[in-house]
Formats: C-alpha cells, structure tokens, sequence
C-alpha cells in the first residue's frame, strides 16, 4: 500500500505531518479525492485544543478539493478526473430531518476530522481523503471555472455558513449588521452585500478585521470606540438593523447582537452555542418580536447557490486569506493560527 503525508493531531498541541496508508473506499457511495488545497478552520481548533476529545491520531481538515481518483459504484455526480469540492458535514441526506430540507438537523450527521464523536472520518489536511455520500457532499467544479480555487475552496464551510445565515433571515432591501468579523462574519458580511441588503455594518474590535470588512464595501464600527447601539441606530434612522448575525457564539456578543436589532427583525445565529443556558434580553425581544434561528448550517441546501454566485464573482472569500503554506509546515500553521498571527491558512497538500 502506498503512503501520503497527512496532518495527524495525537494530543492537545501535538500535531504532526506524517506518512500514513493512502486511504481506500469501503462504501459504494464513497469518492478517494486528491486534495489539492485544504484550509485550517477555527473549528479544528476545538480538538487541537482539547476541547474536542481525540483519540491518538486523528487526521485533522473539513475544508478541501480537488481531484476525484475514485468513485465508488453508486456514484453517480462525479467520476475520476472531476474537480469536487466537499461539504465539510457529511448528511445522510435520506433521513426525517434531511427528507424536509434540515440536513444541519440530520441525526447521522459526521464531519471530517474531529475524530470519533464526530463521525470518526478522516480529514482533508491529507494528500487524499475519503468522502462518503459523495453525491450529496461534493460538488462538482465547472470545468471552464472562471474563480479561483482559493474562492471556492470555501464553499463547503465558512462561506456557505455565512451565506446561510443571512439567506435565511434577509429581504432585500434589509440592514444587515454583523457581529464579528471573523472569517465566517466577513463571509456573512460578503453575502448580504451579493443578496441585496441596504447596508451591511460590521462590528468588531480588531482595526485590521474592521478594515477588511470596510474592503468589502461593509460598514465597519469597532466596538472599542463607539456603543454598537447607538452606531447602528445612527445609521437606520434610529429602527435598528432588520437581520443581526452573530458570528462569533459568545454571550456577550449575544447579548450585543439582541441591542441592535429593530422591531420585527431577525437574530441569526451561524455561532457555536455549546452552554446549557444564557442570559437574554428575553422582554426586550419578545416586545420587539424577533425571531431567532440558529443551528448547525445546512452547507449541502446552501453550496449549489454559494458556487453560483462565486462563479459569478459576487463572493470572493479567497480574500481573507492570510497565509498559503505547504501541508509539510501544518504544525507551525497551527501554531500560528492559535496565536492569532493568520487570519486564514490554506494549505497545499503537494508542498
Ligand atoms: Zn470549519
Ligand atoms: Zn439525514
């Protein structure tokens, strides 16, 4: 059996690029794809940090594509040579949930690399990965692909949950503000600009996020200076905004996030929540009568939409990314991705 080099985490902390057996397809539905790029996502902090349990040697990576090498026998969208990009969640795709168009909700639902609670599938920071159901979680590249590979790489995660999380609340003509900027916020913030909103504000501490917000033709208000209140009032004749993203999934920016929305509005919510209970604004929201979704992102309802669209050039995530390395430097991307020192680090399995 051949070998590959992949980005294996054993511990917290102890992550390392290793030769390990080149996976093969077990399932009829399963693809083995050539990655040809492959990003660090602020999830996969979650088990280089521990919070996520791992058990010795996990292959880290849920952003992905590249080349189809092989196709299991019930495939049917894509066959060796095709260029496919992956959702970063795997859904079963015939499930109650999925059935009704929820897949975020789907009870059999696994993402790549983060080990056995979650589904136990190796990931993308790999020369090769395996893809099960392939039909429902990759998507075909065009073959006269007019973006780049760098702007659809995102399509299966960051992208998609931010696009989602404004398609499912947004009416053209909206105020959309964004709490965090962060790469799924910016995405977020890319969407609603590509959807129609009036005016998309972005909040957030950090100048250098702010200024790539501004880049995108968003609003920027950094929180330090000014109460993100009375900014966004100022700037929606005092209604507040009609859809209020949080994209950062802490309470305080919860808690921010409810201050800004106007009567009617919409709190939505692509953050990750994992607290038993929070504290809310619970009268205030229920006088001004918002409603509030959330939930893991259904990226396989989303991706079709969020291809065409980049295709058509109104989203370019490739953007926020900060630093292109070789999967062989893997553990100082990381490293550096922890430190805050990389906004967005792809990596290039071939190097
Ligand atoms: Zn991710
Ligand atoms: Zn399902």
């Amino acid at each position: 059996m051949s070998t590959m080099k992949a980005a294996v985490l054993h511990a917290p902390h102890e992550l390392s690029v290793e030769e390990v057996d080149v996976p093969s397809i077990a399932d009829a539905g399963d693809v083995l794809l050539k990655v040809e790029k492959t990003a660090i996502c602020g999830t996969d902090l979650h088990p280089y940090e521990g919070r996520i349990e791992i058990e010795g040697g996990v292959t880290l990576g849920h952003e992905f594509l590249g080349t189809v090498v092989e196709a299991g026998s019930a495939v049917g969208q894509v066959e060796a040579g095709d260029r496919a990009v992956a959702s970063c969640v795997v859904n079963c795709g015939h499930c109650w949930t999925c059935r009704r168009g929820d897949p975020g909700r789907c009870v059999g639902s696994r993402i790549f690399g983060l080990g056995i609670a979650l589904g136990d599938l190796a990931g993308g920071q790999a020369e090769y990965v395996v893809v099960p159901n392939a039909d429902l979680t990759l998507r075909k590249l065009p073959d006269d692909i007019r973006s780049s590979d760098e702007d659809l790489l995102f399509a299966g995660d960051i992208m998609t949950t931010g696009y989602e999380a404004v398609r499912r609340a947004m009416q053209p003509g909206d105020t959309v503000a964004v709490v965090g900027a962060g790469p799924v916020g910016l995405c977020a913030a890319m969407s609603a600009i590509a959807l129609g909103a009036t005016r998309t504000i972005v909040l957030d501490k950090v100048p250098a996020r702010l200024k790539e917000a501004e880049r995108l033709g968003a609003i920027p208000v950094n929180a330090d200076e000014t109460d993100p209140a009375d900014a966004v009032l100022e700037l929606t004749e005092w209604r507040g905004a009609n859809v209020v993203i949080d994209a950062v999934g802490h309470e305080s920016a919860l808690t921010s996030a409810c201050g800004l929305l106007a009567a009617g509005g919409t709190l939505s919510i692509p953050g990750v929540y994992l607290e038993e209970q929070l504290t809310l604004p619970f009268g205030d929201l229920w006088l001004k009568g918002i409603k509030v979704v959330t939930g893991v992102a259904n990226i396989v309802s989303y991706m079709d939409e969020v291809i065409e669209l980049t295709e058509a050039g109104k989203l370019n995530p490739a953007t926020i990314i900060s630093h292109r390395m070789g999967l062989s430097e893997a553990a100082e991307a990381y490293r550096m991705f922890e430190a805050h020192e990389a906004t967005k680090i792809v990596l290039d399995p071939r190097i």
